[in-house]
């Protein structure tokens, strides 16, 4: 990985770990973050009541896309910008950080405003202005994995936001293309300690995407705690069958409490810190 050589991901030593604090939750080495919601927001009813729910279970940031890249430009595209209420009413009903999508520089700076944490979708991995755009501000900022990326190539796509000034970044391996498709995308989960060797940034799994079915996510969840991720971005709907989008991926609220718990036991023996105090 001649390219890394140099660069301001790349890890100077075995104990070098980034740890990212925002608003007292952390993400990076030692800790297990987990980021639950819907695969987009659809309405004020159904974003109070997952989030209220989330929190309660544990979660300690809140999936709030408002903008969503579909592949077929017929199926729900978000709520859009008008959005912007609905954070604003989950600030005040929720003590939830809030994460949500950027697939433009047009809604950059309410979003940067609005929500407490920006997320790059794979789609936009290669996005270069993009990039350096969420690099100028101040917010963390979770890099998806392209799903035709390799790990250079995802490394070097972190080095062009810390390169213009944000070290906020959390890596976010969700699935790659293979042969395979009974799964939605294939989890590769050697990603996780991969990165951690030859990076000092967080890295978080997203078991929904990587799956793109209900019953594998609770494996691919504990899969990536085990293979020592930092965290999950995980999709939560209330009815996944009436979800607008991804249902068929998205745990239920019964589903997703019971995940948590099992999460929070192997979270506790492998000595984590944030997990295990947010349920006790
Ligand atoms: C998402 O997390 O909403 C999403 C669209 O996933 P990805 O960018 O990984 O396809
Ligand atoms: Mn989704």
């Amino acid at each position: 990985m001649k390219r890394l050589s140099e660069t301001k991901v790349q890890k100077n030593n075995k104990e070098h770990f980034t740890i990212i604090e925002e608003k007292s939750v952390i993400f990076g080495e030692g800790h297990f973050t987990v980021i639950a919601g819907p695969c987009a927001l659809e309405s004020e009813e159904i974003a109070i009541k997952t989030a209220r729910a989330v929190e309660h279970i544990g979660a300690k940031v809140f999936r709030c896309s408002l903008f969503k890249p579909r592949t077929s430009p017929y199926t729900y595209q978000g709520y859009g910008i008008d959005g912007v209420k609905l954070l604003q009413l989950l600030h005040t009903e929720t003590n939830l950080l809030l994460e949500t999508e950027v697939l433009s520089t047009d809604h950059l700076d309410t979003l940067a405003y609005e929500a407490d944490i920006l997320r790059i979708g794979s789609r936009n991995m290669d996005n270069y202005e993009l990039l350096k755009a969420v690099g100028k501000t101040n917010k963390p900022i979770i890099l998806k994995r392209n799903m035709s990326a390799t790990l250079e190539e995802f490394l070097l796509a972190a080095e062009y936001i810390l390169s213009v000034g944000n070290d906020k970044v959390i890596l976010c391996e969700r699935g790659i293309r293979t042969f395979e498709n009974y799964t939605r995308n294939t989890l590769d989960i050697l990603a996780v300690p991969a990165l951690k060797e030859l990076t000092h940034l967080p890295v978080i799994v997203d078991p929904s995407h990587s799956t793109g079915k209900r019953s594998l996510v609770p494996a691919a969840s504990k899969a990536a705690l085990a293979a020592g991720a930092d965290g999950l971005l995980i999709e939560v709907h209330p009815d996944p069958l009436r979800s607008y989008s991804d249902g068929q991926q998205s745990l239920d609220l019964l589903e997703f409490e019971k995940l948590m718990k099992e999460l929070s036991e192997m979270a506790n023996l492998l000595g984590k810190k944030s997990f295990s105090t947010v349920l006790s």
